[in-house]
């Protein structure tokens, strides 16, 4: 039952602590709060120094599976270019399973070594669910369907239901359905996932939704480069009538705006968009870094935090960034709206990711009996803003685990 002492600690359900103690027992925290002068010196106190404590992270975003195409996709001139560099490349190494695992591995434990306490992961495989459970990292996986072809949706569901049912259980590693976005899943498809996920109501999903221009214009006309890839890869249904309305219109129209959804991106939603999401409970989760490598154009930070909608915040894979530190994406939010508050940009790393993702009970924030899974960030010198600090770029280096210290 140690006694911790740290020059910061930040619960995030209240503001900053400057010269903080904390307590936890069996892996959860009990207590903690201001030291006083003349507090007495507790036997089994520990002594963090010159650090910030706070809720290991949440990377709300991530496709663990793509991490062995870490450096691999050169620099593209649009968004459904970059989709095809992967496509491609996921032909080529196909039977390089060996290397994919190691890739996984090496992610996951890049993550913890990044702060990172919990993951949202998409997978059109299901190959890092063991490897999650194994590292011990709790992680909702989201067992992502495409299918544009109306024809192709009852195969397509009635396989994922399948591998869904063959997988052993696996403590904190959840499975859930999502469709990957408008122009790769059918409203057929989107149909039969909605069903699937009624049967489990607290179940979440998510969805790539308004990432590129090209989205946009698909739905709105049906045509551009998104009809050109679904030609050429043979899967364009010409049965297919575009909804002639924004990505936001249509997800609603398919049943899934509702406080279960994480809607990934929104680099390009139009006016009421991040309102309507807002007023249905839904989370944005926002992949500032990966959005302006994949060309798909840099999200309005902005205007997300003044909409009121819940923000997350993902790394996206390694495909398309450079690592999976969460501390970088808060410094590019920060980079591309210095006029939003640090404080709700640590809020969208921590507990706004744990409650997108159904985990609140146990990460997010420093609260008696939620989980010790607390990091410990390396301060130099005495900073007075600290939130401001924990948003400028934070290293690997800077970072340990509570529990390891
Ligand atoms: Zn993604």
């Amino acid at each position: 039952m140690p006694l911790f002492r740290a020059a910061w600690l930040l619960p995030m359900s209240q503001p900053p602590i400057r010269d903080a103690w904390l307590r936890t027992e069996r892996g959860r925290v009990v207590a903690f709060g201001p030291t006083r002068p003349g507090d007495f010196t507790a036997p089994d106190e520990v002594d963090l120094g010159n650090v910030a404590v706070l809720p290991g992270l949440v990377n709300a975003h991530t496709h663990l599976e793509l991490s062995w195409m870490r450096g691999r996709i050169d620099s593209i001139a649009a968004f459904p270019d970059w989709i095809r560099s992967v496509m491609a490349l996921r032909r080529e190494r196909e039977s390089s399973s060996d290397e994919i695992a190691q890739a996984i591995a090496a992610a996951i434990d890049e993550s913890r070594r990044f702060g990172t306490a919990l993951v949202g992961d998409i997978s059109n495989t299901l190959v890092a669910s063991a490897a999650l459970a194994e590292r011990q990292m709790a992680a909702v996986v989201f067992y992502e369907l495409l299918g544009f072809p109306a024809s192709d949706a009852d195969n397509v569901i009635g396989h994922a239901l399948e591998v869904l049912r063959m997988m052993p259980p696996m403590g904190e590693v959840r499975h859930t359905l999502a469709p990957h976005a408008p122009y790769s899943v059918s409203p057929a498809l989107f149909g039969r996932i909605r069903a699937a996920l009624d049967q489990v109501p607290l179940a979440r999903s998510s969805v790539h939704l308004g990432e590129s221009e090209s989205e946009i214009e698909f739905l709105r006309d049906g045509t551009g480069p998104y009809r050109d890839l679904l030609n050429d890869v043979g899967k364009w249904d010409p049965s297919w009538v575009a909804p002639r309305c924004g990505p936001v219109e249509y997800i609603e129209r398919m049943g899934f705006l509702d406080d279960r959804l994480l809607v990934v991106h929104g680099v390009h939603f139009g006016a009421g968009d991040l309102e309507r999401i807002a007023s249905k409970g839904a989370t944005l989760v926002t992949c500032p870094r990966g959005n302006v490598q994949t060309r798909a154009g840099s999200p309005p930070i902005g205007d997300f935090f003044a909409s009121g909608v819940r923000v997350a915040v993902g790394t996206d894979s390694l495909a398309s960034v450079p690592d999976l530190n969460v501390f970088a994406e808060l410094a590019e939010m920060r980079r591309l709206s210095p006029e939003t508050s640090p404080r709700l940009l640590l809020e969208a790393a921590t507990i706004n990711g744990a409650r997108a993702l159904g985990f609140e009970s146990e990460f997010g924030s420093i609260d008696p009996g939620k989980r010790e899974a607390l990091i410990a960030v390396e301060l130099e010198g005495s900073v007075l803003n600290i939130e401001e600090h924990l948003v400028s770029g934070i290293d690997g280096s800077q970072i340990r685990w509570l529990s390891a210290s």
